[in-house]
């Protein structure tokens, strides 16, 4: 495929666009202001239009130079029929049929997924995932998700919504989460939760969790428990998926994954406590590759391998 693709992570905050060749460099971003669309599906739509129109124009392109394109989206989507189903973050979004209408609208095939999804086969495919047949990207930050490579394939599951790490129950009398259930891990590592936590910890009602990174970066203890007992969490929440799904590598993404080297020991070593023995001693806990740029590049696999196969 000597064509390029777009590329499109759409987050609750940001909308990424990114030109990428068919051997995964990407060439040229944009960015988009999520709230400034979400009056109705139709705006946003529309600015996704414009904002790839002008990104293949000023990069010299023509429509015909475009192999497809490739959207992740924070929520729920129908990746068979091109659908999204529902957005939590973003309001009005249910049963859009996205792929059509954009398609009308370019006349360039469009493929959608999940943005953890996207992360996951971009980590997989071309970061820090390469070549491993199983393994699970979780990604922190306000929301925390999970994607699964099992036996060398995106995993989605019936309806296309597996992969929800951030609502495995740690707790069984935990509170109340947003999803309906108790105690989820989402509870315990969401931003929002780390964000009251570090409040109170420092004393502080505006800190920031970037302001506890730099603290635990200049040897502040307080700051490095905090960051370790965060790991802890995680390896608790990571004991469950290591044990059910013996994986060969975890990765660690998202936001709060900037404050990877303050937590990975604690959750590698609550992993080597408690998880079984076989499972334990396989798995390797890493850090994402890829950045920010990792949904753009999971996009455009999505359209490669759509168009292709593998
Ligand atoms: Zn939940």
């Amino acid at each position: 495929m000597s064509l390029c693709t777009i590329g499109v992570d759409v987050g609750g905050t940001n909308i990424k666009l990114g030109l990428v060749t068919s051997s995964g460099r990407i060439i040229a971003k944009t960015n988009l202001i999520t709230k400034s669309y979400i009056h109705h599906p139709h705006h946003l739509i529309d600015a996704l239009v414009a904002a790839i129109r002008i990104l293949i124009k000023d990069n010299s392109k023509r429509i015909e130079d475009i192999a497809g394109i490739g959207i992740g989206l924070p929520g729920l989507v129908d990746v068979v029929r091109g659908v999204v189903v529902f957005l939590p973050n973003i309001p009005g979004w249910r049963d859009v049929p996205l792929c059509v209408m954009m398609r009308q609208k370019l006349n360039i095939p469009v493929f959608l997924d999940n943005d953890v999804n996207l992360i996951t086969l971009g980590e997989w495919r071309l970061g820090i995932g390469k070549g491993y047949a199983n393994l699970v990207c979780i990604t922190l930050g306000t929301g925390v998700g999970g994607g699964l490579v099992l036996n060398n394939a995106l995993y989605r599951g019936e309806a296309f919504v597996a992969g929800e790490i951030g609502h495995l129950p740690l707790n069984e009398r935990g509170p109340r989460c947003n999803c309906g259930g108790y105690g989820c891990f989402e509870r315990a590592v969401g931003n929002h939760f780390l964000q009251k936590k570090a409040a109170g910890l420092f004393r502080k009602k505006h800190i920031r969790l970037e302001d506890v990174y730099v603290l635990a970066r200049g040897g502040n203890r307080r700051a490095i428990q905090f960051w370790d007992e965060i790991g802890t969490h995680i390896g608790n929440a990571l004991v469950g998926v290591v044990n059910l799904l013996n994986p060969r590598l975890i990765i660690i993404g998202g936001g709060v994954a900037s404050n990877y080297r303050f937590m990975v020991q604690a959750i590698r070593r609550t992993i080597k406590v408690r998880a079984m023995k076989v499972q334990k001693e396989m798995v390797a806990i890493v850090q994402a590759k890829l950045g920010a740029d990792a949904g753009i590049l999971g996009a455009h696999i999505l359209v490669k391998e759509a168009i292709l196969g593998r």
